[in-house]
């Protein structure tokens, strides 16, 4: 067995500690208990955890103090720093948005010329000024930019938005999206032979997660002469399997789902004659 270890850096406490260590735990990587909070182990997959503020993970990651690292696409790209990104998670989902106050009317990327933007994403902002030719003033603080308009710190904010309730609270409405983001996977650029071998084996794990979680697993009861038309409806991961009810002239019929096609396909197999619909969550799936 070599000792070789793949060391990820995952926020401390935050937005994305919960989802991070949720990953993790549905790969089957047990953590050890966490009584520092700095860093833990896992006894069943060669993996150290390191707990950071998320600023610091891309910087950690790129300097090799972590081999990988999971952080909102936001920091990644502010930070700018000599990483790759491996995998969008599909958590921590929100988005950087320009926001004035309420009761101005919006006239657009130029009219942002000349005015104080208070943000915690200097880079990502000045990038989207100079895309757009527009000169402002940008303010860099660190937290609660939401309230910079109404202490009459600014004029605007680029803050990051999920629900906009936030926003609303602090008499603001969103006007620009800046950046879609969600949490990735990140590595360091040199890796070891071993070490992207226990990346593959974790990103494995990974995939199949996320592609239960796309996923549900259906059960319904068909009447036979209704058969064909139900099963033209489904896709199944090669087709959907069909199993003899007790009560003859009936079958149950088994098929995967996915959640995007999901609620409209429920009605389209109601239509068809499908009753008894048992929707099942799918723990893990291997393709
Ligand atoms: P730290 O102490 O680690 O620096 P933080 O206060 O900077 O924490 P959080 O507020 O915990 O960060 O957010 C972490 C990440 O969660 C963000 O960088 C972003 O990627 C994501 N996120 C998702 N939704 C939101 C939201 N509505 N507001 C802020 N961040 C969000
Ligand atoms: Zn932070």
């Amino acid at each position: 067995m070599s000792a070789v270890k793949l060391k990820i850096a995952i926020q401390k406490s935050g937005r994305l500690y919960e989802d991070s260590t949720a990953l993790l735990k549905e790969c089957g990587i047990d953590l050890r208990n966490v009584k520092d909070r700095l860093k833990t182990e896992s006894d069943n997959f060669p993996l150290e955890v390191f707990f950071l503020r998320d600023d610091d993970i891309p910087q950690y990651v790129e300097d090799g103090v972590a081999d990988i690292g999971i952080v909102g696409e936001n920091v990644l790209l502010e930070k700018n720093k000599k990483v790759s990104t491996i995998e969008k998670l599909g958590f921590g989902k929100c988005r950087l948005s320009i926001a004035i106050p309420r009761n101005q009317e919006y006239g657009g990327a130029e009219s942002l010329e000349g005015k104080r933007i208070a943000t915690s994403y200097p880079f990502l902002v000045s990038q989207y000024l100079a895309n757009h030719n527009v000169t402002a003033d940008i303010h860099e603080i660190s937290g609660s930019v939401e309230i910079a308009p109404g202490i009459g710190l600014a004029d605007v904010v680029a803050d990051l938005v999920s629900s906009g309730s936030t926003l609303f609270m602090n008499g603001l409405k969103e006007v620009e999206t800046i950046l879609k983001s969600e949490a990735v996977l990140i590595q360091n650029n040199q890796l070891s032979e071993e070490q992207l071998q226990l990346l593959n084996t974790l990103l494995f794990r990974i995939r199949t997660v996320k592609k239960a979680k796309k996923n549900k697993y259906v059960l319904m009861n068909v009447p036979n002469e209704k058969l064909e038309t139900v099963v033209s409806l489904l896709p199944g991961m090669r087709s959907p399997t069909i199993l003899p009810l007790a009560s003859t002239g009936w079958s149950s019929v088994h098929s995967v789902l996915s959640e995007a096609e999901f609620w409209d396909k429920i009605e389209q197999l109601k239509e068809a004659g499908a009753e008894g619909i048992l929707v099942v969550p799918i723990e893990k799936m291997v393709l």
